[in-house]
């Protein structure tokens, strides 16, 4: 054990030495190489390939020049991490916040290559994005900015090499504006981007498939235990695309959604917020683009300021916010209020040390890569009816997505089922994601 933390120390120090001040890479790759590095140790034929993974294939890094209403100039940054193609094109979300940063992109662009693969499906990992931040901007001014980022990042992607999709701020509006910009200046009507309206080539469900396969991937642990989500309370943070159809489904399955929040604070509504107030929920964020306390002030519930909602007594929390938005105090606060599964919708929102007190109480914990894989995997459907030319069912597409994240469990389970029954899906999910890379890059050679 002393020599593999010694090993971990080095590794770590080189990582920080060649990435300065890239935080949350440090961190996404730390908890990788932990879980890696025993399995490594054993497999003495994939040394090495931990070294190349995380150093990008590629890094695009541009300037992104727009006009807002007032016909100032603005310029914002654009990025595009090709993390890895080892099994497939570069696929991964494009995110538009104002905290976007080579560091951030850089560690979901890493989570990406790991969770692409446990998605049995043949796409390698990207992500990419800009400082932008659509809160607050007109429809107009939202169209300049994505054209004329799209114009620089359209060289780079394409159906058979990067294949971006959504991801915080960016929705189906943004995927629009930039899928009408790349066919304008290619003159190609391609998959080029997934998340797409239904008539120009997207595919039924994938809305819904983050949040629906977060679910599913939950009901998949809670199965182990002999639960289900019948009657048990559940808290969800955020108020976009994830959380929306983690709580719809939640519903469906017979739960009770008691929290929602954005980044001003929750709303708790201990009834439940069913069919008819997430509709509200919806047309709220994505038409009116308003703030999640107008939900309390319209169904007189608590709202609470600045908050996170880690502190409501739950069986179940969904994460579906952001990035280390649970931290440790907050998972202590989970657990001794009976909290005993936690499935991430965003990515990596649990710190080191929450992640450290879920595993330590032996609680159901689903890592994102695991747990939101189902929005990339059905991105993957819709790229394989782009190819054929074919739109499936929402019944089809659906239990695709219902079997991958079936699947995915079953994975976990294989490489995190400990000697005491015990499933750490963090093992689970990292190793049994490296694997099929590993082997991919072995055979590919030194590229
Ligand atoms: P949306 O932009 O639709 O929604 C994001 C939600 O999180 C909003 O409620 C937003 O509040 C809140 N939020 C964002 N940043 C912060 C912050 N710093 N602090 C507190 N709250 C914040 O994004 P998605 O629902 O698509 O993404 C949510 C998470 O899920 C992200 O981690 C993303 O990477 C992950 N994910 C998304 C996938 C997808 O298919 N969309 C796939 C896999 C993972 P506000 O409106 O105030 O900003």
């Amino acid at each position: 054990m002393i020599a593999i933390n010694e090993k971990l120390d080095k590794f770590m120090a080189k990582v920080i030495a060649k990435n300065p001040s890239e935080v949350e890479f440090h961190q996404a790759v730390k908890e990788v190489v932990e879980s890696l590095l025993p399995f490594v140790e054993e497999n003495p034929k994939y040394n090495g390939i931990l070294e190349r993974m995380v150093e990008p294939e590629r890094v695009l890094m541009f300037r992104v020049p727009w006009l807002n209403d007032k016909g100032e100039f603005v310029i914002n940054r654009g990025f595009r991490i090709e993390m890895n193609s080892a099994i497939g094109p570069y696929k991964g979300g494009l995110r538009f916040h104002p905290t976007v940063n080579l560091g951030i992109l850089k560690f979901l662009a890493f989570e990406q290559v790991l969770k692409n693969s446990l998605t049995t499906l043949p796409m390698g990992g990207g992500k990419g994005g800009s400082d932008f931040d659509p809160k607050g901007k007109s429809d107009n001014e939202v169209m300049k900015f994505t054209q004329s980022f799209m114009l620089e990042l359209q060289r780079h992607i394409g159906p058979d090499t990067d294949v971006p999709a959504g991801d915080i701020g960016v929705g189906g509006r943004e995927i629009g504006f930039m899928f009408g910009q790349y066919k304008r200046i290619r003159n190609e009507f391609t998959g080029v981007l997934t998340g797409k309206g239904l008539e120009w080539g997207g595919s039924l469900i994938r809305p819904e498939a983050t949040g629906y396969g977060q679910v599913y991937f939950a009901a998949e642990m809670l199965k182990t235990r002999g639960m289900d989500f019948k009657g048990k309370t559940v808290v969800v943070s955020g108020s976009g695309n994830v959380a929306q159809y983690a709580t719809q489904k939640v519903t469906q399955l017979g739960g009770r959604v008691v929290t929602m929040s954005d980044s001003a604070g929750y709303i708790y509504d201990p009834a439940g917020i069913d069919a008819e107030k997430l509709a509200y929920v919806m047309e709220l964020k994505n038409v009116k683009r308003g703030r999640i306390s107008e939900y309390a002030a319209k169904y007189h519930c608590e709202y609470h300021e600045g908050k996170t909602p880690w502190g409501v007594k739950c069986d179940i929390a969904l994460p579906s916010a952001t990035q280390n938005e649970v931290n440790e105090a907050d998972a202590h606060m989970l657990v001794n209020n009976g909290c005993y599964c936690v499935s991430e919708g965003a990515n990596m929102p649990s710190t080191p040390e929450a992640v450290e007190v879920f595993i330590e109480n032996k609680i159901l914990y689903g890592p994102g890569k695991a747990a939101n894989a189902g929005g990339v995997a059905t991105s993957g459907l819709e790229m394989s009816q782009n190819s054929l030319r074919l739109s499936w069912t929402r019944e089809e597409v659906d239990q695709r997505l219902h079997n991958i994240m079936i699947s995915i469990h079953k994975t976990c389970e294989k490489y995190g089922k400990q000697s005491d029954g015990f499933i750490n899906y963090v093992n689970g999910a990292n190793i049994g994601g490296f694997v099929k890379v590993a082997e991919a890059m072995l055979a590919q050679g030194l590229v």
